[in-house]
C-alpha cells in the first residue's frame, strides 16, 4: 500500500484555528473512534482502564497504516483526508484537521500497532511526550490499535481538573453511546471494567435499542422520513406520553457527525409545544443528510457544532417532518398537519415558504401572544437597547411593539400562542389602546400599574435582568459575532487561574472571545465579542475567572460547565452595559424595559439573586393607608 499522508500547507494550517482538542479521556475516545471509522473499520473495540486514566486503547480493523505514514500521522498538522481549504467544503470524513494525534501523545504515553493490508509486517512506535523512542517492526493484525496511557501525566493543572472515576467514566460511556449511534453499521465494542458492551451491527432503530435497552422500548419510537432536495431527515421521536422529566435522549446527527444544534432543538421541541407536560422533554434521535459544502464543520475545534447554510430553509421541513410524523401515528390527533407544505426543492436566500398551517386549541392568550412577539423584536435590537441607555437622546423608534403591533405581528409570524401563567398580566393588556403607563421615581425606579397592583421596579437590575438573558440567547443562537483585535491586550494569570482558562477556552470561544498563550504567565485576547461601551476584554476575562475562583464548588460539580460559563460571560456584560440608577429614562425608554422584562421567564430577581421589583397590591396599599 502506498503512503498517503500529507502536510497541510501552513495557509490551511492557520485557517484552522488550533484548538483544545483532548478535554478529558472521553474526548481521547471520540478522536481515536472516529479515525478508525475514517479508516474504514468495521470493527472496533475500546478497552478502559480506571476510566482512562490509565489506559485508553482503541483496536480497529480498519486500512491501518505505512511504516512512513504512522510516523508522519503524529506530525501537527498532519492529514490524510484533506489537501486544501476548498476540501473543507466536502467533507466526507470526521477527522481532517490534523490535530488529534499529535494533541494525544502530547499528553500521555502513545504506542501504536498498525499493519495495512497485504503487508507481512506492521509497524510499533512507541512515543513519550511527542518523542518517539521506539520504532520497530511488529506483527499484529490488520488494521490499527492505538493505546494511550497515563493522560495529562506531563500536565498536572489538566490532570488535577479531571472528575471522579464515576464522572469520567459516565462521560466515556456518553461518549461511546454517541460514537454508536452514529455508526450504527460498525460493531462497537467497550471494556470499561464495570460496563462491558458489545452492539452488533444494526439499523437505526435496533442500534438505539441496543444502547438504551433499560431504559428505552421501540414501540416509544415514531419514524421520521423525509427526502427534499435540500436536505434528508430521518430518524425517530419519541411518543408524547414518553417524554421524559430528566435525561432525554436528545440526538442530532449531521452527515455522520454528532452536533449540538439550539436551533433544531428548539424546533423539535416547538412541534411538542402543547402535547406534552412543560416539565418534560421528548427524546429524538435526528439524522440530516446535506451537501457537505452548504454546511461548516469547522467552527469548533472538537467539531460538534455546524453551521448550515440553509437553517431557515430547514427548520420548516423538519418541523412538519416531525409534525407529520407525530400526526400520522395518531400520537396527535387534534393537528391539521399539511404535508403539502414541504418544499421539495431547495430554497434559496430570500425565498419564503410558508410555515405549515397547524390549530391548536389552546385558549388564546393576548399577554403570551403580545410578551412573544416584544420579546423577538428586544432580541434582534439588543445592542441598540443598550447604546441608547448609553447616550441621552432617545431619538429612535420605541424598543417595544404596542400591543396590536404585537398581536398583528404574531399573526402574521405563526407564533403559537400558549398561556404562561407564571408572569402577571399587565394592565391595559386587552386593551390595544390603552398605553402602559410608566413614571421614573428618584431616577432610580419604574413606577407602573398592572391588574395586580402597583410595580415599583429597580431599574438597573431590571436592565441587567434584560440584557444577561438576550446575550445568552445569542449565545445559545450562535449568533454572537466575535472581531479579531489588532493590538491584543494581554492578562497575566496565575497558575490556577491558567488551569481554569484551560477548562473554558473552548466555551470562550463560542462566546466570541480567543486567547492565545503568549509567555510565561500572559496570555493574548485575540478576539472578542462586540462588548459594552467603556468595558475592556481583560476585564471580562478577568472577572470571569474570579467568578470561577469564587465557588469552584459548584463549577467543579456535575452539569453543564458551557452553560455555566455562558452565564458568567453573561452576567459581566450585563452589569457592565446596564443601566446605573441615576439615568434619567424617557418614557419610551421604561416602556421597553418593562416590556422586555416581564416576558422573561423569571423576571423577578437578577441572575445573581437580587430583586428587580415589588408589587404593592391594594391590600398592601390600604394597610399602609391605615
Ligand atoms: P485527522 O483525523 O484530522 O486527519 P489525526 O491526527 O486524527 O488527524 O490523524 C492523522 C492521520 O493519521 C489521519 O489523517 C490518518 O491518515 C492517520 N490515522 C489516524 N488514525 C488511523 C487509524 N486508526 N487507521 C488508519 N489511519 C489512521
Ligand atoms: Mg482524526
Amino acid at each position: 500500500m502506498s503512503d498517503i499522508i500529507r502536510l497541510l500547507p501552513d495557509s490551511v494550517a492557520n485557517q484552522i484555528a488550533a484548538g483544545e482538542v483532548i478535554q478529558r479521556p472521553a474526548s481521547v475516545i471520540k478522536e481515536l473512534v472516529e479515525n478508525s471509522v475514517d479508516a474504514g473499520a468495521s470493527d472496533i473495540k475500546i478497552i478502559i482502564k480506571d476510566a482512562g486514566k490509565t489506559l485508553i486503547q482503541v483496536i480497529d480493523n480498519g486500512i491501518g497504516m505505512s511504516e512512513t505514514d504512522v510516523r508522519m500521522a503524529f506530525e501537527r498538522h498532519a492529514t490524510s483526508k484533506i489537501r486544501n481549504a476548498d476540501d473543507l467544503f466536502s467533507l466526507s470524513t470526521m477527522g481532517f484537521r490534523g490535530e488529534a494525534l499529535p494533541s494525544i501523545c502530547a499528553i500521555s504515553e502513545v504506542e501504536v500497532r498498525t499493519r495495512p493490508e497485504g503487508e507481512q509486517m506492521g509497524t510499533r512506535l512507541v512515543i513519550l511526550g511527542s518523542k518517539v523512542t521506539v520504532q520497530e517492526p511488529c506483527v499484529c493484525d490488520k488494521g490499527t490499535s492505538i493505546s494511550v496511557r497515563k493522560i495529562f501525566f506531563n500536565v498536572p493543572a489538566r490532570r488535577k481538573f479531571l472528575k471522579s472515576d464515576t464522572v469520567e467514566l459516565s462521560n466515556i460511556m456518553r461518549e461511546f453511546e454517541r460514537l454508536a449511534l452514529v455508526n450504527n453499521n460498525v460493531r462497537m465494542h467497550i471494556d470499561t471494567g464495570v460496563r462491558n458492551l458489545d452492539l452488533r451491527t444494526a439499523s437505526l432503530r435496533i442500534r438505539i435499542e441496543d444502547i438504551w435497552k433499560n431504559t428505552l422500548k421501540s414501540d416509544h419510537l415514531i419514524p421520521v422520513d423525509v427526502d427534499t432536495s435540500l436536505v434528508r431527515i430521518e430518524g425517530f421521536v419519541s411518543r408524547p406520553e414518553f417524554a421524559r422529566r430528566r435525561n432525554p435522549l436528545q440526538y442530532l446527527i449531521v452527515n455522520g457527525r454528532n452536533m449540538r444544534h439550539p436551533y433544531f432543538h428548539k424546533a423539535i421541541m416547538s412541534c411538542y409545544d402543547s402535547l406534552i407536560a412543560s416539565d418534560t422533554m421528548p427524546c429524538y434521535f435526528i439524522r440530516f443528510s446535506v451537501d457537505p459544502s452548504t454546511i461548516d464543520v469547522n467552527i469548533h475545534p472538537t467539531k460538534n457544532e455546524v453551521k448550515f447554510e440553509y437553517e431557515q430553509q430547514i427548520w420548516p421541513i423538519l418541523v412538519s417532518a416531525i409534525k407529520a410524523a407525530l400526526g400520522k401515528f395518531s400520537a396527535v390527533p387534534s393537528i391539521d398537519f399539511s404535508v403539502d407544505a414541504i418544499p421539495l426543492h431547495p430554497m434559496r436566500e430570500g425565498d419564503t415558504m410558508p410555515a405549515p398551517h397547524i390549530e391548536y386549541r389552546n385558549d388564546y392568550n393576548p399577554f403570551a401572544s403580545a410578551a412573544r412577539a416584544t420579546r423577538v423584536r428586544v432580541g434582534s435590537d439588543w445592542e441598540r437597547l443598550y447604546d441608547n441607555f448609553s447616550g441621552h437622546s432617545p431619538s429612535r423608534e420605541p424598543a417595544a411593539f404596542t400591543h396590536a403591533e404585537a398581536d398583528r405581528a404574531e399573526l402574521s409570524a405563526g407564533v403559537s400562542p400558549e398561556p404562561e401563567d407564571d408572569i402577571f398580566t399587565l394592565a391595559g393588556d386587552h386593551d390595544a389602546d390603552t398605553p402602559q403607563v410608566c413614571i421614573q421615581y428618584a431616577s432610580k425606579y419604574i413606577v407602573t400599574t398592572t391588574r395586580d397592583g402597583l410595580v415599583v421596579i429597580d431599574q438597573h437590575r431590571a436592565h441587567v435582568r434584560i440584557l444577561y438573558e438576550e446575550y445568552l440567547a445569542r449565545a445559545e443562537r450562535m449568533e454572537v459575532v466575535s472581531q479579531t483585535v489588532m493590538f491584543p491586550e494581554t492578562v497575566s494569570l496565575d497558575a490556577s487561574q491558567q488551569a481554569a482558562l484551560g477548562g473554558i477556552t473552548g466555551e470562550l470561544r463560542r462566546l466570541g472571545f480567543s486567547l492565545e498563550y503568549d509567555s510565561d504567565t500572559t496570555w493574548r485576547i485575540t478576539a472578542v465579542p462586540a462588548l459594552p461601551k467603556g468595558t475592556r476584554a481583560s476585564d471580562v476575562i478577568m472577572r470571569i475567572l474570579d467568578s470561577i475562583a469564587e465557588d469552584s464548588v459548584n463549577y467543579g460539580k456535575e452539569g453543564n460547565v458551557g452553560d455555566a460559563i455562558a452565564g458568567r460571560v453573561a452576567l459581566v456584560m450585563a452589569r457592565a452595559a446596564a443601566i446605573r440608577g441615576g439615568q434619567r429614562l424617557s418614557v419610551t425608554e421604561m416602556e421597553g424595559i418593562v416590556s422586555s422584562l416581564f416576558v422573561l421567564p423569571d423576571p423577578s430577581v437578577t441572575p445573581d439573586g437580587n430583586m428587580v421589583y415589588t408589587v404593592l397590591d391594594e391590600s398592601r396599599i390600604a394597610r399602609l393607608l391605615t
